[in-house]
């Protein structure tokens, strides 16, 4: 490995496989996009670059929503924007939790000064609409509900129709995080009756970090405009970006991330030249394949069955294999990075993400033969190709 210390040396890409909960790897179109020289962020084609984003965005979110945009910043700047543009102090909220990005949208709840109304369901399962429909009732005075649907803390995939339909029908606003879903698996923000979504960039859709995707529907305008205090947030203030992003108004408010917009403009242009039912079904089937594989070599996944993330395959980590050293193999031997786990299974489990650019069939086989190699080599495995020989029969089938 290199380990040069001087602070002038050119810095080399080391080809990792992003096989984490994100970033995952990038498209070239995208990468191109990023050394694309600079237009002003008032240039006419920069503002036809944002429009061809906006349209393209709505086509990933599938809504018709006016204001559907990105936020300058990664996918947490996306929860904030949701949350500081709806609540105000005081105001009752309902937080569902089930790993650590539900835990943080409580924090952020908090912060604001809205009344926290906070459950649970054990990590790595998902909320029944029973459960969410009595919390309403103990809380009647909840006016915002939020809720992740890929936790990717867990590899836990939360249903959501049913969850936007009650809340539409008991006039509550609904907050969906969508930022490991967008783009890797089915999500209908105007079918499922979301009022707010946001996502962020380099989970399944293999962009870098950097932006927010956000999509905002009328009633939750109708609360933004109705607020009685100005949103705690200057920077995140949806009324003020909103003029930014309003064909007739760009008004300055922000210098918009450049090199980010047109880097998100070639990886929505990727997503929808693939399709996003083919792309979901691509997801879909390479981690079937992966997780055959990994059951083959006696791993127990962790996520319920049947609420299973395609781009998120969380593993318990298996008696007596060291979690640190295991995934420094992976990284130094193999070039592969994988994640560990967070809060509560932190040192139990892994996170072995198959994100946007990353689901293929040449990593999963890769990292299965990978993994093989290096738990044989350890003395864990008596015989090596298990895990492979269920790969290729997972991908014949
Ligand atoms: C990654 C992630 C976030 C936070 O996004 P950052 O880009 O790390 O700020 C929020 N929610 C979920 C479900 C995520 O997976």
């Amino acid at each position: 490995m290199q380990t040069s210390v001087s602070p002038h040396r050119a810095l080399r890409s080391t080809g990792r496989i992003l096989m984490g909960p994100g970033p995952s790897m990038v498209h070239p179109r995208v990468y191109e996009a990023l050394s694309r020289k600079l237009d002003g962020h008032l240039d006419p084609e920069f503002l036809t670059i944002m429009n061809e984003t906006q349209e393209m965005l709505r086509e990933v979110f599938a809504t018709k929503n006016r204001l559907t945009i990105s936020i300058s910043g990664t996918g947490s700047a996306g929860m904030e924007a949701a949350l500081v543009n709806l609540i105000e102090p005081d105001d009752d909220v309902l937080v569902c939790v089930n790993g650590v990005f539900g835990a943080r949208m409580c924090d952020i709840t908090e912060r604001l000064g809205g009344k926290l109304h906070r459950i649970e369901c054990p990590w790595g399962e998902v909320f029944r609409v029973e459960e969410i429909e009595d919390a309403l009732k103990k809380s009647p005075g909840v006016k915002v509900v939020a809720i992740v649907n890929a936790e990717t803390s867990t590899g836990a995939h939360q249903p959501i129709a049913e969850i936007g339909r009650l809340c539409r029908e008991t006039g509550r606003l609904l907050v969906v995080d969508a930022v490991t879903s967008l783009g890797g698996t089915e999500l209908s923000v105007d079918d499922w009756n979301i009022d707010v979504c946001y996502s962020g960039t380099q989970k399944c859709l293999s962009c870098p970090p950097g932006l927010a995707p956000i999509t905002l529907n009328d009633r939750a305008l109708a609360r933004l405009h109705a607020r009685k205090r100005k949103v705690s947030s200057w920077y995140l203030d949806m009324s003020l970006i909103e003029s930014y992003w309003t064909d007739g108004k760009r008004a300055y408010h922000h210098t918009a991330p450049i090199s980010m917009n047109y880097a998100l403009h070639q990886a929505l242009a990727v997503v929808l030249e693939e399709g996003l039912k083919p792309r979901f079904e691509r997801h879909r089937r390479n981690s079937l394949a992966l997780v055959k594989g990994l059951e083959a070599l006696g791993f127990r996944l962790f996520a319920a069955q049947g609420h299973r993330l395609p781009m998120l395959n969380a593993v318990w980590i298996p008696e007596g294999v060291d979690d640190a050293k295991t995934r420094r193999q992976l990284l130094d031997q193999f070039n592969i990075e994988i994640g560990g786990g967070l809060g509560q299974v932190a040192g139990k489990i892994w996170r072995i993400g198959l994100m946007g650019e990353t689901s293929t069939r040449e990593n999963v086989t890769w990292f299965l033969s990978a993994l093989e190699s290096i738990l044989y080599s350890q003395g864990r495995l008596k015989q090596i190709g298990a895990g492979l020989e269920a790969v290729v029969q997972a991908y014949a089938t």
